[in-house]
């Protein structure tokens, strides 16, 4: 599978009749199943779907428990993300913002464009093995293709305005997408201490390419817990658990 396909499959915007109806699996384009419990779970990723082998064989896989970093001194990530009218759809495995052109972010001196965000119930990393409740990523791409992961956790307290904005919308069906002239920040759901961990990962769903640089923010953002429980009611659980380190090593800016 190329990173475009793979893209689009972490995009996943997938059109999928079915996904309302199978609840927690749905179908990619190529007709298989991938869920987050059960014979279509994170254990049988790499089964169903010969695309998805390294979900099963891969040996720098995502998400990971992130412990131990190296302190490390890492340039600091500069983030251009511009304000849109809102895109949210929900592709049967989570709600997803859609960034039109325009947004980006520098890392190591290479630009990224920002094309979506999506979140997780509970978090998929861990910080020295507790979870959060929820974690957003906002997927970035290069020119040459390589992808960059901004991961924020999300902690229960204050509400939080922008996903207020983007609750308020967000369809509850699968393969449903709203449109709406309210205004998202996406810079508004990123903490103020820019302190991270990096290491070398995968996407987090079927087919698990290792194509992505992960940076994840230590500090977390808030969101309460009625926002919080308003996505678990939608996605009860779709966090991949955490996979063996092998042989890689976590960065940390602090
Ligand atoms: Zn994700």
């Amino acid at each position: 599978m190329d990173r475009r396909q793979a893209l689009t499959f972490l995009g996943a915007a997938v059109a999928c009749p079915t996904c309302a109806a199978i609840a927690n699996a749905s179908e990619d384009k190529g007709g298989q199943s991938w869920g987050y419990e059960g014979e279509y779970g994170p254990e049988r990723w790499g089964a169903v779907s010969p695309a998805n082998i390294t979900c099963s064989i891969g040996r720098q896989q995502s998400p990971i428990d992130l412990r131990n970093p190296i302190p490390a001194e890492l340039s600091d990530i500069q983030v251009h993300f511009r304000p849109s009218k809102l895109e949210v759809l929900n592709n049967g495995h989570t709600i997803e913002v859609v960034v039109p052109k325009g947004s980006f972010m520098v890392l190591d001196g290479m630009r990224y464009e920002l094309l979506q965000f999506h979140f997780h119930h509970p978090s998929e990393h861990l910080v020295e093995g507790s979870s959060f409740p929820m974690e957003a990523h906002f997927v970035h791409k290069s020119a040459k293709g390589d992808l960059a992961v901004l991961g924020a956790f999300i902690a229960a307290g204050e509400e939080h305005p922008m996903l207020k904005r983007v609750w308020d919308r967000m369809p509850m069906e699968g393969g449903k997408t709203v449109r709406d002239a309210t205004i998202v920040r996406p810079s508004d759901l990123l903490p103020d201490d820019h302190e991270h961990f990096r290491y070398a990962g995968s996407l987090t769903t079927p087919p698990c390419s290792e194509i992505v640089s992960w940076i994840v923010f230590n500090e977390p953002i808030e969101a309460s817990s009625a926002q919080i429980q308003k996505f678990a009611g939608l996605f009860p659980l779709n966090a991949r658990p955490v996979q063996p380190m092998n042989r890689r090593f976590i960065l940390g800016s602090f």
